[in-house]
C-alpha cells in the first residue's frame, strides 16, 4: 500500500530538503508491501549509540500489539519496519508549562529540560503534561510533518501508518497525523490507541476537555435511540451498548460511546467490539485479501486440461475467509483456494469462473448495518471449443456494497464502490425466496429504490456480478 506524498513532492520542487537515508530495519514481514499495510516506527530521541534500545522498544511495540485483538486476527496483513533516526540528545522536552497534574502515579517525571532530537518532540503540548506531540503549540506542525514526510519518502514511502517512538520512560502520547508514544511500560498499548486515531479514524471514548473535538465517528455519536446507532448490530453483545459522556467534573454530556472499558478510553484495556469492527473494515479498505491468483495473464493461449485455478489469500487467524466459485451460472465450489476444471466441466463457447471471496469474521456484524461491506472477487473468461481451450482472461474487482438506511420506510440508498466495477445486478426477495424487484446498479451513480410498496417485515437484497452471487443482505421495511 502507498500514500501520496503530493506535499512532499512540493517541496522537493523547492530543493529544500536534501535526501536523508537511515537504517531500516524489518520487525515484522508478512508480505510484498505493495500488498500489506505497512506500520513504520521511527526514532525520537534516541542517540547514536541507542539505537538498538530503539530496536528492542520498537520490537516491543510490535510483538504486542501483534497479540492483542483485532491486531492478532489480522497480523499477516501488516508489515512492520524501524527507522534509526539518531538525534543529537536523549529524550523528549519538558518545558514545565502544562498545568493538569503529572501522570506520576504511572511513570515518573522528567526533570525541566530542553534536549536537542530529530522531531523536537515534547511534553507538556497544548498544557497537558502527557500530551508527547511534535510541537508544544502545533504553530510549526507542518513544518516537523514535512519533516516525517521527508524520512518517509527518502526510506520507506510505502508506508501506511507511522508511530514516533519517543526515548522516554515518563507516560505520553498523541495522535494526530502522525502517531507519538513515549517507549515506557505501556508503550505498546499507547501506540496501539494512538494509531487508531491517525489510521482507523476512532474517537477517544474519554470525553475531550476540548468539547469541539466531540464528533460523530465510527464510536462516538449523539444518537440515542438503539435502533438507529450505528453500533445497533452490536447493542447488548460483549458489553457494547449507548453510555453518555460525562465531562471531568461528572457533568452529562449530549455524546455517547459504545462501551465503558475500550482502549480508547482506557490504554490498558482491550479494544471494544465496535472499534475493532472499524479497525477490520479499514484494513479491508487498504488490503485486498486476495493477495494474487492464477491464471492471472490478461491472455493465456491454449492452456492444457485440466485447468488449475488457484488463489493466494492473506487469511485471518484463524481463517474467517469465505470463498464460492461460481462456473457459468452455478455453484461449483466453496471454501477451497482452488479447483480443477476438466473438459466435462466446460461447454463450447464462452466460460465464465467466478469466485468471491468474503471475510466471515465474528468480529465483523457489518450486514443490515449502513457500514459498508467488502466483497472481492476474480472472473476468468474461457474460450473452449473442441479443440481445448483458446485462451483465458482474467479480472479482479473488489466491491465495497452499502445500503442506508435501514430500516427503511420508503427510499433504499444502494452504494456500490470500487475500482473494475461493472453494472451489478440485483434482486430483492421475501425471505421465502420470492423475486418482489429486479434492476441493475452501477458503480458511479449509486441507486434509490422505493420501497413504499412493500409490506412491512424482512426482505433480502441479493447483488449478481457476471451471474455470480457475491453479496447478500438483510434490510427491514417499516
Ligand atoms: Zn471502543
Amino acid at each position: 500500500m502507498k500514500r501520496h506524498l503530493l506535499f512532499l513532492v512540493f517541496l522537493c520542487s523547492l530543493n529544500l530538503i536534501s535526501a536523508q537515508v537511515f537504517d531500516v530495519e524489518t520487525l515484522k514481514l508478512s508480505g510484498s508491501k505493495d500488498k500489506r499495510i505497512n506500520l513504520v516506527i521511527i526514532s525520537e530521541g534516541y542517540q547514536s549509540s541507542e539505537l538498538n534500545q530503539f530496536i528492542t522498544d520498537a520490537s516491543k511495540v510490535s510483538n504486542d500489539m501483534f497479540l492483542e485483538s483485532p491486531f492478532s486476527e489480522y497480523a499477516d496483513y501488516f508489515n512492520v519496519f524501524a527507522i534509526k533516526v539518531p538525534s543529537n540528545e536523549s529524550g523528549a522536552d519538558h518545558p514545565g508549562t502544562s498545568t493538569d497534574p503529572l501522570e506520576s502515579t504511572i511513570s515518573p517525571a522528567v526533570p525541566i529540560q530542553t534536549v536537542d532530537t530529530y522531531f523536537n518532540a515534547t511534553y507538556d503540548s497544548f498544557g497537558f503534561h502527557r500530551l508527547l506531540y511534535y510541537e508544544i503549540d502545533g504553530a510549526n506542525a507542518n513544518n516537523t510533518e514535512a519533516k516525517i514526510m521527508m524520512v518517509l519518502a527518502d526510506n520507506l514511502p510505502e508506508y501506511d501508518a507511522v508511530v514516533l517512538l519517543v526515548n522516554s520512560d515518563e507516560y505520553g502520547g498523541s495522535g494526530g497525523n502522525f502517531a507519538m508514544s513515549y517507549s515506557g511500560f505501556y508503550a505498546p498499548d499507547v501506540a496501539m490507541h494512538e494509531m487508531a486515531h491517525s489510521l482507523f479514524s476512532l474517537i477517544d471514548e474519554y470525553f475531550p476537555i476540548d468539547e469541539t473535538l466531540a464528533v460523530e465517528g465510527i464510536n462516538m455519536t449523539q444518537e440515542t435511540d438503539p435502533n438507529l446507532v450505528k453500533w445497533k448490530n452490536w447493542i447488548g453483545i460483549d458489553g457494547v451498548g449507548i453510555y453518555q459522556h460525562e465531562d471531568d467534573d461528572g457533568n452529562p454530556k449530549p455524546w455517547y460511546r459504545p462501551h465503558q472499558s475500550c482502549k480508547m478510553r482506557r490504554v490498558d484495556w482491550d479494544f471494544c467490539a465496535v472499534c475493532k469492527e472499524g479497525m477490520i473494515e479499514k484494513i479491508h479498505d487498504l488490503v485486498s485479501p486476495i493477495e494474487a491468483f492464477t491464471p492471472n495473464n490478461i491472455t493465456v493461449n491454449n492452456p492444457t486440461l485440466p485447468l488449475d485455478v488457484e488463489l493466494t489469500l492473506i487469511k485471518p487467524i484463524p481463517n474467517t475467509l469465505t470463498s464460492q466459485w461460481t462456473l457459468n451460472g452455478s455453484n461449483f465450489a466453496n471454501d477451497v483456494d482452488d479447483i480443477s476444471l476438466t473438459s466435462t466441466d466446460l461447454t463450447e463457447g464462452t466460460n465464465t469462473l467466478t469466485v468471491v471471496v468474503h471475510d466471515d469474521s465474528s468480529l465483523l456484524k457489518v450486514d443490515n448495518h449502513d457500514m459498508s461491506s467488502h466483497v472481492y472477487t476474480v472472473t476468468w473468461t474461457i474460450n473452449y471449443s473442441s479443440l481445448g481451450i483458446e485462451d483465458i482472461q482474467s479480472e479482479r474487482a473488489d466491491y465495497s456494497i452499502s445500503l442506508y438506511p435501514n430500516p427503511v420506510s420508503s427510499i433504499l440508498n444502494l452504494k456500490v464502490e470500487g475500482a473494475n466495477t461493472e453494472e451489478l445486478k440485483v434482486d430483492i426477495l421475501s425471505l421465502e425466496g420470492k423475486t418482489i424487484k429486479k434492476f441493475r446498479i452501477s458503480n458511479v451513480s449509486g441507486e434509490r429504490v422505493i420501497v413504499d410498496d412493500l409490506s412491512q417485515g424482512i426482505y433480502l437484497i441479493n447483488f449478481y456480478a457476471n451471474n455470480a452471487l457475491i453479496d447478500s443482505k438483510e434490510f427491514v421495511k417499516q
